[in-house]
């Protein structure tokens, strides 16, 4: 029998794509840089279908990539396994909600929901599933609990880790690991749904997970806030921490050129202000009260940093048609970044008190190194995760070999800076294939070392997802 015949006994020939099939969308990553080879792609159809395909591969060495939405931005779920054959584990037809319980708060859902059917169904429950990121259209629950996914309203929330009670794993032997709980609390020796949550499928594959929900909020209060410098923003957001303290559910920043370039290729999107200030705060507020006065503390933020001369000007948004135009300028940095160039972009996270000194060497450095590279930022400044980007052959003239070289150079500086300033160079996208050499280069080697003692532990064929994640020995 061939692999494909195997596998259509194990999960219907339907639910089975060959190599001469229409592998293509499964085998090349989001940004398009990396292109790999599949042999199958599989999509099962329960917890026991996904145990069956791993069972199937441990017993004939199969490396195995598992893949949610296909939105990563490192590389984590393309197969790019070499000399020995490689099968995409899809998650798409695991898709249902389980059950929602307003009373505990949580949500039990399969790995392959797309983020904003769960936020969707929160809502319909009066609820509120809080992560937001802009490929909640595609990415899947699956997906986002492997890269412990960030998103814009992690500063009240938390990431994914913070946001999931239990996990349902098929294990890299095929044991089905159900650990779907809905605790608040549980001290019952090692937790290990963690060992899951950020390992980009490298120890298992997630098929279920109970996530929490909180209540939602009935109004919010958005603004954009116009600065001199980011660390004026960074002073803002202290106030803004300090005066409003729980009720503030995002504050991202853009740098002026960031801007520049959504409003050079994402015409649709309109700005609604002349871009002569260095620096833009993204604010927004909300409560569960609908008669506490957003707008009045936000206004009365933006009064206070006007006074101080932390912001010179101000968008106070007067609808939600409004609040939605302004935060649709926040979610089209990739689109404007992937239309400008090639992004070399970071994801480093540094303490909160570092925001403003790490932008300031970052931008130093880059220049450093590559005086052509156009400096872009944004990011969830509340989390000290600032994304710097430097866009490089912008002219598309570059050899790919020159690009290659270029974008090492410009990491080797960013990193350099985040490392001297305590910060970590992933924040919520993950490792991946892109960043295995980075963070060869600035982890602690004992850390790496006990990672590669979890992996061969619980993976010891290295079928789940190889080449991945840990850096090249
Ligand atoms: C426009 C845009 C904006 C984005 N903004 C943000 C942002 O603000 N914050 C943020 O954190 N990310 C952001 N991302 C990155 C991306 O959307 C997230 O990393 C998302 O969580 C990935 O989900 P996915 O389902 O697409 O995963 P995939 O890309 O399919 O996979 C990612 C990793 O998870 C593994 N995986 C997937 N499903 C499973 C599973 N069921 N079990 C085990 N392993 C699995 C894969 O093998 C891979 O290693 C953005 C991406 C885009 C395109």
């Amino acid at each position: 029998m061939s692999l494909i015949d195997d596998l259509s006994a194990l999960i219907g020939a339907r639910n089975v794509i060959g190599p001469d099939g229409d592998v293509e969308p499964y085998v090349v990553d989001w940004r398009g840089r990396y292109h790999g080879r599949a042999d199958a792609v599989v999509k099962p159809g329960s917890p026991e279908e996904v145990a069956a395909v791993v069972r199937y591969c441990a017993e004939n060495k199969i490396a195995l990539v598992p893949q949610g939405g296909n939105t990563g931005m490192c590389g984590a779920a393309t197969p790019m396994e070499e000399g020995r054959k490689a099968i995409v584990l899809r998650l798409d037809r695991l898709n249902r909600i389980r059950s929602i319980s307003p009373l505990g708060d949580s949500i039990s859902v399969d790995a392959g929901c797309i983020l904003q059917t769960v936020q969707q169904a929160a809502e319909e429950a009066g609820r509120l599933f809080p992560l937001s990121l802009g490929a909640e259209g595609s990415c899947q629950i699956g997906g986002n609990l492997s890269t412990n996914a960030g998103g814009t309203a992690v500063l009240r929330y938390g990431t994914m880790r913070e946001l999931c009670l239990g996990l349902e794993v098929v294990l890299p032997d095929g044991t089905l690991l159900d650990g779907m709980t809905a605790l608040r609390k549980d001290s019952t020796g090692i937790d290990t749904k963690q060992l899951f949550l950020g390992a980009e499928g490298t120890l298992g594959i997630i098929t279920g997970a109970v996530l929490k929900l909180f209540p939602r909020p009935r109004k919010r209060a958005v603004a954009l806030a116009m600065a001199p410098s980011i660390e004026a923003v960074c002073s803002l957001l202290a106030i803004a921490r300090g005066a409003i303290g729980d009720r503030i559910s995002s504050f991202e920043a853009m740098s002026k050129p960031q801007v520049e370039i959504i409003k050079k290729h994402v015409p649709d999107v309109g700005i609604p202000f002349e871009l002569t200030l260095p620096w833009y705060a993204l604010i927004e507020l909300s409560d569960t009260l609908e008669s506490t006065d957003l707008d009045g503390a936000l206004e009365a933020l933006l009064g206070e940093g006007l006074e101080k001369g932390l912001i010179e000007d101000a968008i106070l948004a007067s609808s939600e048609a409004q609040a939605e135009s302004l935060w649709r300028i926040r979610h089209s940095v990739s689109e404007a970044g992937k239309k400008e160039g090639y992004v070399v972009s970071h994801d480093s996270a540094v303490p909160l008190a570092a925001v403003a000194d790490f932008v300031t060497r970052a931008e130093e450095r880059i220049a450093s190194v590559d005086a052509e590279a156009l400096v872009v930022m944004h990011g969830h400044i509340g989390d000290g995760n600032m994304h710097v980007l430097g866009i490089i052959n912008r002219d598309g003239t570059d050899s790919a070999e020159n690009v290659k070289k270029r974008a090492a150079a410009i990491s080797l500086a960013v990193d350099d800076v985040t490392m001297e300033l305590g910060g970590a160079i992933s924040a919520e996208h993950g490792i991946g294939i892109t960043n295995r050499e980075r963070l060869g280069r600035v982890a602690n080697p004992a850390e790496i070392a006990l990672m590669r003692r979890i992996k061969a532990l619980m993976d010891p064929l290295d079928i789940m997802n190889p080449g991945k994640v840990l850096p090249v020995a």
